[in-house]
């Protein structure tokens, strides 16, 4: 942002939920970038004439709980409504959506930034559904024709709008992040974003340092990657402070972000509200939920993961890179807090690193989720607990982990199994370290010669013929002693 001038970024953020079956039919949610086009389709989503929608009772209830998580005032009653236009990728004429009576408005998310923490308003939290898949080929032929997917529409999409509170594309950054992870950890969303299932408009204005009005904003739509929102705020704001640097003013207007070129281009002008004409859906009775099942939503939502998150920074002096690794899922991060009180001496980046390094790399071999693997905190923790005493290096504990995940067996057990324990038997490595010394009597010579440096490799050789299992300092000693003889 070049001085002198304030950015006001608001995010309309588009989130599939990812039920079993659609919002207003029976029909499947499936994953549309793997599955048969049309082939998830009934007369309800596919806008038959006479087709009736039954509202997904298990999307109202993620929805309720992702309102909830980000501390929204949940309404008694919402209701739906048609946004009526005329578009291929919407069968009906009209989407049904949430207007005039959301489910839930005036939320907060806090996210982790380059400039610490921020807070950031929920204008309103809605439901709505998704609407068919077009895909624009060109065979350059001059005949460019569109393909339409109807296995999306229908499927139940959550909007979260933010209010006009970001104010740098980091914030933008952080705030996505904290966003999806909310999805993520309810377990409502996968979070995938290559598979287009959270997706992204963007409200950008720019004021001149000091106005407390804010400036014309134009939306930026369809913004599907992180990547993409960032680059096209990026691209927007300095399109906007230049026209008002150079004493112009902005349109407000709907853009489209064109990945390729890097830049945004004009696609109409600002639709308001009444070119929807919205009104209310006649097809489906309101939404109740009553203050009890809010009540009771509410105290079986787990800890907020935006607090969570925070928690993990402040408490147990984690990175945000391995706080996010920790708490992309709920069972993840239970893991980890449940790991370090199995320890007696907790070390919270010990435990961080050896999940998110050698026990998600086990993970993804395997194909598992921290759901289904059999591996137990408790028993990480005793293994990481000997590798704190040095009863095992860090080698023996990598293999000793590797079969404990597929077995679940406790790490003693392993160890004694697979004969994986530390040397530590004097006698035992006497002997090894007798016969490393005596194969080598050139080396022996040039030691005792003053080339001391090869004590190093002395000791090398001795760990390397017990495969790391030797007991360093009890090699050291011996070393040292024999040597001198
Ligand atoms: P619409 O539904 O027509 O897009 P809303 O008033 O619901 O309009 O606003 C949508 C989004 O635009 C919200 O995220 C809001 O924070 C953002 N927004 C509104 N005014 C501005 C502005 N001047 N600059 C940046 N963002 C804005
Ligand atoms: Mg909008
Ligand atoms: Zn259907």
């Amino acid at each position: 942002m070049i001085p002198g001038y304030i950015a006001d970024i608001g995010l309309e953020v588009h989130a599939e939920l990812q039920t079993q079956s659609k919002m207003f039919c029976s029909c499947p949610v499936v994953d549309t970038t793997r599955a048969l086009p049309n082939t998830a389709v009934c007369p309800v989503c596919a806008g038959m004439p006479g087709a009736l929608p039954v509202a997904n009772a298990r999307a109202i209830e993620y929805a309720l709980q992702v309102a909830l998580a980000l501390d929204c005032q949940v309404a008694e009653t919402s209701q739906f409504a048609r946004k009526n236009y005329f578009y291929p990728d919407l069968p009906k004429g009209y989407q049904i959506s949430q207007f005039e009576f959301p489910l839930a408005v005036k939320g907060t998310l806090s996210a982790w930034s380059e400039e610490g923490w921020i807070n950031i308003r929920i204008r309103r939290v809605h439901l709505e559904e998704d609407t068919a898949k077009l895909t624009h080929m060109d065979q350059g032929d001059g005949k460019p024709f569109t393909l339409v997917d109807l296995n999306r529409a229908g499927i139940p999409l959550l909007e979260v709008v933010s209010e006009p509170d970001l104010h740098s594309v980091d914030q933008v950054r952080a705030y996505t992040r904290s966003l999806r992870r909310v999805l993520q950890y309810l377990a409502v969303n996968s979070g995938d974003l290559e598979k287009g299932v959270i997706r992204f408009e963007a409200n950008v204005s720019v004021r001149p340092a000091g106005s407390d009005h804010l400036g014309t904003r134009v939306e930026i739509k369809n913004l599907n990657s992180f990547r993409a929102v960032t680059d096209a705020i990026t691209h927007e704001l300095k399109r906007q402070t230049a026209l008002l640097e150079a004493g112009s003013s902005i349109d407000q207007e709907t853009l489209g972000w064109d990945e390729t070129r890097g830049m945004t281009f004009s696609q109409r002008t600002k639709e308001e509200a009444h070119d929807y004409r919205y009104f209310p859906e006649p097809d489906l009775p309101p939404v109740h939920i009553s203050p009890k099942q809010i009540t009771s939503a509410r105290n079986s939502l787990p800890e907020r993961p935006d607090r969570r998150f925070r928690r993990f920074m402040v408490d147990y002096g984690l990175e945000a890179y391995h706080t996010e690794l920790l708490l992309s899922e709920k069972p993840i991060a239970d893991f980890y807090e449940n790991t370090l009180t199995y320890m007696s001496q907790p070390d919270p980046s010990l435990v961080a690193n050896w999940i998110t390094g050698e026990l998600f790399g086990l993970m993804n071999i395997s194909g598992q989720t921290m759901k289904e693997i059999i591996i137990e905190p408790r028993d990480l923790a005793s293994l990481l607990e000997m590798l704190q005493k040095g009863e095992v290096n860090i080698t023996t504990a990598k293999s000793v982990l590797s079969l404990m995940f597929d077995t679940g067996e406790k790490p003693g057990l392993t160890i004694q199994k697979e004969g994986l324990g530390q040397i530590s038997d004097r006698q035992i490595l006497e002997n090894i370290v007798e016969g490393v010394l005596s194969a080598h009597p050139d080396e022996v010579a040039a030691y005792q010669e003053g080339k001391t440096g090869l004590r190093e490799w002395f000791f090398g050789q001795v760990m390397q013929q017990t495969r790391g299992q030797a007991n360093p300092s009890v090699v050291k000693s011996l070393l040292e002693e024999k040597l001198q003889q």
